[in-house]
């Protein structure tokens, strides 16, 4: 006889399990919406068929988290479990797509919409047509922020309020934020959206209280559904916007309104930034995105050239990414590059990139790699530690943590191999090679200290 769960109640009772193994943020931006969508008992042991909202999320619980979901569905249901992640939205999320307060968020997305009406929302809601998600790439520097809008752009006003991304120049946080207003308008091109930065925002309530207009500022964002204001930082130290402000975030988020915003750094670092504000930043969601890795650059290399309708060769591509760091530099680099070919009227070639790396000016900026041997020189200094410490066996924390680090460092920053990191660092195997990395860049998105190692670190090359 098939004993029937309850597979609700399960997997909340999962739910609540889990939570005590991760952070928050993880457990927010990865488990929030999975569900059980079968569970079947086969003899002596079950097989759970677990809802993903999307194919990355599927990838990610598949990756990361796969034996703490199995090992705490066995002990709830005190038997062995096999598990299977799929794609799929829950069912009242799919039918009642968004906050019955906000009508215009329904979602509307079977009809796809007029392509005129749909650029005429774009271009008044102050956005850009190729700031939207299909044109944005992922990778571990910027996963947790793409996943974080990505659920708010499926629920916007209740996923995540406000969702704030920060991180360092040219990096990707306008163009993720901007992604989620194309991705709502795609959706529904009546809904009011509006995208400004900190100093138009600033600009428009100096403004009104010069001319006596308030009231016209007020209509104009308190009516707002999504309102999406890029470095938010210039605000601070400026009372009476700061005050405005306040009652603005008020307003919207009180009628279910989604406010996204973007700083260079994380909220308890903005200095003169009053503390209501820090503390509202703080009750939503704050994630930052940070230096893309080597596949992460090849992949918006990719992208942007294609946009130009340039072909680049794989070879030369691996050059480009290997030597830029950002992705605004990389824009600022294929700019360059294009200008080259159609002035000098030659084909693309290793010697012309050559020639243009070297040439690197301030917007392109372009650094020559350092050496494995530079990357240890580096940690070994920063926490000062001898390197038979650093490479040795000996797993306190104070070594294990700087040798993880280095392991990490070695793969993102050289893009060695696996294998070769491991050799590097003390004749390691690949495997804890894969630990490392994975459990620095875990702790690099929830640990303010580790982000300033590395960053403390890569000032030291
Ligand atoms: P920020 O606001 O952090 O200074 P931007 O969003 O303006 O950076 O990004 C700089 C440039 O890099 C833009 O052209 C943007 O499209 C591009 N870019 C950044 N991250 C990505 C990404 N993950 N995928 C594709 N393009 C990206
Ligand atoms: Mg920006």
């Amino acid at each position: 006889m098939e004993d029937k769960f309850d597979e609700v109640k399960l997997w909340t009772d999962v739910c609540d399990h889990l939570k005590l193994s991760v952070s928050s943020a993880i457990f927010s931006t990865w488990f929030f919406q999975t569900h059980i969508v079968s569970l079947k008992n086969r003899g002596d042991r079950f097989i759970a068929e677990v809802g993903c909202p999307t194919l990355f999320s599927k990838s990610t619980l598949e990756t990361r988290y796969f034996g703490l979901v199995q090992d705490s569905l066995s002990s709830f249901l005190k038997s062995p479990v096999d598990l299977i992640f799929v794609v799929k939205q829950k069912q009242e999320e799919a039918r009642n797509f968004n906050t019955p307060s906000v009508p215009l968020f329904e979602n509307t997305q079977q009809q796809s919409p007029n392509p005129e009406k749909f650029n005429l929302a774009i271009s008044k809601s102050k956005l850009r047509l190729s700031y939207n998600f299909q044109n944005f790439a992922v990778s571990s520097s910027n996963q947790m922020a793409w996943a974080a809008a990505d659920a708010v752009s499926k629920n916007p006003g209740s996923a995540y309020n406000p969702l704030f991304i920060w991180g360092g120049v040219g990096i990707g946080k306008t163009h993720l934020m901007s992604a989620v207003g194309h991705s709502v308008l795609e959706k529904n091109p009546d809904a009011k959206i509006f995208f400004c930065t900190g100093e138009e925002f600033t600009n428009d309530i100096v403004e009104g209280i010069r001319n006596r207009t308030t009231q016209n500022f007020r209509d104009k964002y308190r009516k707002l559904h999504l309102l999406l204001i890029d470095d938010i930082q210039f605000i601070a130290g400026k009372d009476s916007v700061q005050e405005e402000f306040f009652h603005t975030f008020n307003a919207l988020v009180s009628v279910g309104s989604q406010i996204i915003l973007t700083s260079d750094r994380h909220p308890s670092e903005i200095q003169r930034l009053e503390e209501r504000l820090r503390s509202r930043f703080e009750a939503g969601l704050i994630v930052d995105i940070s230096l893309p890795d080597f596949e992460l650059r090849c992949a918006i290399l990719e992208i942007k050239a294609k946009q130009r309708g340039l072909q680049i060769p794989t070879n030369l591509i691996h050059m480009i990414a290997g030597n830029i760091d950002t992705p605004r530099k990389i824009e600022g680099f294929l700019i360059k590059l294009m200008s080259e070919l159609m002035l000098k009227k030659i084909d693309l070639n290793e010697n012309l990139i050559e020639t243009l790396i070297g040439k690197g000016d301030e917007n392109t900026q372009v650094k020559m790699k350092a050496t494995a041997s530079d990357l240890l020189a580096a940690v070994l200094k920063y926490y000062s530690l001898g390197k038979k410490q650093l490479l040795g066996e000996c797993r306190a924390k104070q070594f294990s943590q700087p040798r993880q680090l280095l392991m990490y460092l070695l793969r993102t920053q050289l893009s060695l191999p696996l294998e070769e990191v491991g050799r590097f660092v003390g004749g390691r195997d690949h495997t804890t090679v894969m630990h490392a990395v994975d459990k620095i860049t875990q702790l690099a998105s929830v640990n303010v200290q580790i982000r300033e190692d590395i960053l403390g670190i890569k000032n030291l090359l």
